[in-house]
């Protein structure tokens, strides 16, 4: 059993006693567990294994993602950010130089958030509505990357909403989209494509990933801001 470096700073690769390899993150807060997710130690380090079956940027980089900016010292914008699962992740990589201000619309979600960032401080909880960005304008700062979640018809639109306001020129935008939340009779591939076509109106697409089998009828696309 070991870990090593993977292919992005601050996601690890984890080799179990089988020799299977899992990826996993550092723990910026030893001895916290998120969602009951492995936690392992080697070197005097502990490492979360970071699940694909429950976090959608965990399936993307198992899938072969090739474009990864959230990095040690970034700033995230995360809408959608629930109960924190995958933001506990990014919260981990971006370190304690780096912030996530995570957006959530369900108040009663949001409190399970609660118990959460009282250690982990780096992440900021924010009870607002990602299609009105101007309603957190007073919590938020520009940031490196926005993350967005949030499985609604309007995703791509929200992507671009508060990249306006809130997306550094040069920054990322990762966003998950699920065709049946935005049309359930089209065929996914023709949702992506129209999804791809309305994000390049505003962003440089950089890479679309399927996010099969973890994630059935999922893709996660990658775009900057020029
Ligand atoms: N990203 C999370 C993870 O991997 O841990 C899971 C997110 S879940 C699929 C989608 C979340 O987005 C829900 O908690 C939902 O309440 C929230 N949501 C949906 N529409 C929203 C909106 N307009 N503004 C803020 N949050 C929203």
């Amino acid at each position: 059993m070991r870990v090593k470096k993977g292919r992005f700073p601050g996601v690890y690769v984890f080799i179990d006693e089988d020799g299977s390899e899992k990826i996993a993150t550092k723990n910026l807060v030893p001895g916290q567990r998120v969602y009951g997710e492995r936690v392992v130690k080697f070197e005097g380090e502990e490492y979360r294994i970071w699940n694909p079956s429950r976090s959608k940027l965990a399936a993307a980089i198992l899938n072969g993602l090739e474009n990864f900016p959230i990095r040690p010292g970034s700033t995230v914008l995360y809408l959608g950010i629930a109960s924190g699962t995958t933001a506990s992740h990014v919260s981990d990589v971006v370190g304690w130089s780096g912030k996530v201000f995570g957006v959530e619309f369900s108040p009663r979600v949001l409190r399970e958030l609660v118990p959460l960032v009282e250690e982990r401080r780096n992440i900021v909880p924010i009870l607002g509505d990602a299609t009105k960005p101007e309603g957190y304008r007073a919590l938020v700062p520009k940031v490196d990357v926005i993350f967005e979640d949030v499985a609604q018809p309007t995703q791509a639109k929200i992507l671009m909403d508060n990249a306006k306001v809130y997306l550094k020129n040069g920054g990322y935008g990762m966003i998950s989209v699920k065709s049946r939340s935005i049309d359930v009779t089209k065929e996914p591939k023709e949702v992506f494509e129209e999804v791809e076509e309305e994000l390049s109106t505003y962003f440089e697409v950089v890479e679309r990933l399927s996010l099969e089998p973890y994630e059935k009828d999922h893709a996660l696309f990658v775009v900057r801001k020029p």
